[in-house]
C-alpha cells in the first residue's frame, strides 16, 4: 500500500497515507516526530525563509528552520503574498483531448424555456421575503401528505425560504447578487416553468421586482396580507399548489444529449487529501463531462484565489480572463472591507486534516475544475450563456456556494469532502464524495462515492472519476438517489448579500 504521497519532482514535502510513527523510514527520510494521516513531512532541510513547495507551488515560507523528516504544521509557514491579477497570461493552456464520455445522453425534463434539463420534477415555491416562512411550512406540510400522493410523476414540493425580501438596503448597489440569486431561483430547471409565488404584500422585494409585472398574476401570486386570516392562506396555497401539480404531473423524462445538462461542483471540510484524491477525481469527471458537451460550475472565489493564474491560462479569451479577474477584485475588495483576506478561509478542522494555509487548499479545491478550457466566468447566481467549463464565482461556505450555484440553475451538485458533512440542497440531489477510506467506514451511508482508494494506490483517478461519471449520469436520470437525497437532508438557502441590511 501506498504509505506517503509525494505530487511533483518540484515538491519539498510528501503527505503520510495514514497516521504514521517517528522512526519511520520512507521517501529516503526517517521521520524525526510522529505525524497524522494526510499531514506534510519535509524531504529536505528547508531553511529558515526557504520555500515549502507541494503541487509545485510555493504553499508557504518557513518561519524556521525544518529538518528533514519533521512534521510541517500550519503554524511553520508565512502566507506568500496573493497572486497578482493584472496581465494574467490566458489561453496558454487549451487542452482538447478530453478524456471520451463513455456515454453522451441522460434521461432527463425538457423545459418549456429551452434551456437547461431539469433532473428533478419539484414544485418550487418561491417566497419574496422571510415574514411569509410560518405559513408556508404548515402549507407545504399539507401539501406533501394531501396532494403530492395523488401525482406520483412530482417528486417533491421545496419552498425557497430565505432570510433576504426586506429590511434590506435594496437599492444598494451589491443588492444586484441577492436579487439575481433569487429570481433566477425562480427559474430553476427541475420546477418545470410552473411559477408560484408566496409574498406577504408590504415587503421591499415585490413580486414585480421577484418575477417581472409580467409574471404578477393571481395564477401565480398569492399575498397574505389579501387573505382573509390563515384558513384563506391555507386555501389559497392549496389550490394554487394543486393546479400546478396537475400541469407538473405530466412531465416526463426523455432522453436527453449532454448538452442539456448543467451541474456543480464544491468541496467542504476539505482535507490534505482532497486535493490527492476526490477533487482531482472530480476533475476527471467533469472532463468527460466537457468533453461530451455538458455544463460544468466550480466556484468558490477564496479557495481559487491563489491558484488564479492556472485558471487564467486555461481561460479561451481575453473577456473571460478579464472577468475572472474582476471577480478576484471585487472579492478581495470585499474581505478587505472586513479587514480580514483569504487567509480566513481555513477552518480548524482543515488544517487538522493536514492542510497548512489557503494555498495549499485552494491548489486542491481548483483539481475539481478538471483540465478543459474556461469558456466563461459568472458573477454570484447568474446563469451560465455558454456550454463547458464555467468558473461562477461564488463565497467558499457550503450553504452560500449551494443557493448561488442552484440559482445558475445547476440540475445536481457534486461535493467533496475529507472531514465529512451531510450537507443537501432540497431542489437538487447532491452527490458526496470523499477523500479517504477512513471517511467512507465512518458515514458509509452518507458518502455515495469514496476517491479514498485513490491515496492507498488501489485505484487511479481515472478509475474513481469515470465511477462518478456514471454516478453523476445515474442521479442525473433518476435512476438513482444519493444519500443526501434519500434522507432528505436539506440545508437552509443561505442567500449570498454583501449589501447593508437596515
Ligand atoms: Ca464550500
Amino acid at each position: 500500500m501506498q504509505t506517503y504521497i509525494r505530487l511533483t519532482e518540484r515538491d519539498n514535502v510528501a503527505v503520510v497515507t495514514q497516521d504514521t510513527p517517528r522512526g519511520t523510514e520512507m521517501a529516503g527520510v526517517t521521520l524525526l516526530q510522529d505525524i497524522p494521516q494526510a499531514h506534510k513531512f519535509a524531504l529536505t532541510d528547508i531553511p529558515k525563509d526557504g520555500e515549502i513547495i507541494r503541487y509545485g507551488v510555493t504553499l508557504g515560507y518557513a518561519l524556521d528552520a525544518i529538518p528533514e523528516g519533521a512534521w510541517i504544521n500550519e503554524h511553520m509557514l508565512r502566507l506568500p503574498a496573493p497572486a497578482s491579477l493584472d496581465n494574467m497570461p490566458w489561453g496558454t493552456h487549451i487542452r482538447r483531448d478530453l478524456p471520451e464520455a463513455p456515454v453522451r445522453t441522460f434521461m432527463g425534463y425538457r423545459n418549456p424555456d429551452g434551456g437547461y434539463a431539469g433532473t428533478r420534477n419539484i414544485l418550487g415555491i418561491q417566497t419574496t421575503v422571510q415574514c411569509v416562512q410560518g405559513v408556508l411550512d404548515v402549507a407545504v406540510e399539507r401539501i406533501r401528505r394531501e396532494l403530492l400522493p395523488r401525482y406520483p410523476n412530482v417528486d417533491d414540493v421545496v419552498p425557497i425560504n430565505h432570510a433576504y425580501g426586506c429590511g434590506v438596503a435594496i437599492n444598494a448597489p451589491e443588492a444586484v447578487i441577492p436579487i439575481r440569486a433569487l429570481q433566477n431561483l425562480c427559474r430553476h430547471p427541475n420546477f418545470g416553468g410552473q411559477l408560484m409565488v408566496v409574498s406577504l404584500g408590504c415587503e421591499k422585494l415585490t413580486v414585480d421586482k421577484l418575477v417581472g409585472p409580467e409574471n404578477n398574476r393571481s395564477e401565480n401570486v398569492i399575498v397574505l396580507q389579501d387573505c382573509r386570516g390563515f384558513e384563506a392562506m391555507m386555501n389559497a396555497i392549496l389550490s394554487m399548489a394543486e393546479a400546478k401539480l396537475k400541469i407538473l404531473n405530466e412531465r416526463r423524462r426523455e432522453e436527453l444529449p449532454l448538452t442539456d445538462l448543467l451541474i456543480g461542483m464544491q468541496c467542504g471540510g476539505s482535507d490534505a487529501f482532497s486535493g490527492v484524491s476526490a477533487n482531482p477525481s472530480a476533475g476527471y469527471a467533469a472532463d468527460m463531462l466537457v468533453q461530451a458537451g455538458a455544463t460544468v460550475l466550480f466556484s468558490e472565489v477564496t479557495e481559487v484565489r491563489d491558484g488564479v493564474h492556472l485558471i487564467a491560462e486555461r481561460c479561451v479569451s481575453a473577456d473571460v480572463r478579464d472577468k475572472l479577474a474582476e471577480e478576484m477584485r471585487w472579492y478581495d475588495h470585499y474581505l478587505a472591507e472586513g479587514e480580514v483576506d483569504r487567509s480566513a478561509n481555513p477552518t480548524p478542522g482543515n488544517k487538522k486534516g493536514g492542510l497548512s494555509n489557503i494555498v495549499e487548499k485552494a491548489m486542491g479545491s481548483i483539481a475539481k475544475s478538471g483540465t478543459s478550457p474556461i469558456v466563461e466566468v459568472l458573477s454570484p447566481a447568474e446563469r451560465p450563456t455558454k456550454h463547458g467549463m464555467i468558473y461562477a464565482a461564488t463565497p467558499a461556505s457550503d450553504i452560500v456556494c449551494g443557493p448561488c450555484q442552484l440559482a445558475s440553475g445547476i440540475g445536481l451538485q457534486v461535493f467533496m469532502t475529507g472531514r465529512g458533512t451531510p450537507y443537501g440542497l432540497a431542489a437538487a440531489p447532491v452527490i458526496k464524495v470523499c477523500s479517504r477510506n477512513e471517511m467512507k467506514d465512518q458515514w458509509p451511508d452518507l458518502i455515495d462515492v469514496s476517491a479514498g482508494p485513490v491515496v492507498t494506490g488501489e485505484k487511479t483517478i481515472a478509475e474513481v472519476g469515470t465511477e462518478l461519471f456514471h454516478k453523476i449520469i445515474n442521479v442525473a436520470s433518476g435512476l438513482e438517489q444519493p444519500f443526501s437525497e434519500k434522507y432528505r437532508l436539506h440545508n437552509f438557502l443561505c442567500i449570498f448579500n454583501p449589501a447593508p441590511i437596515t
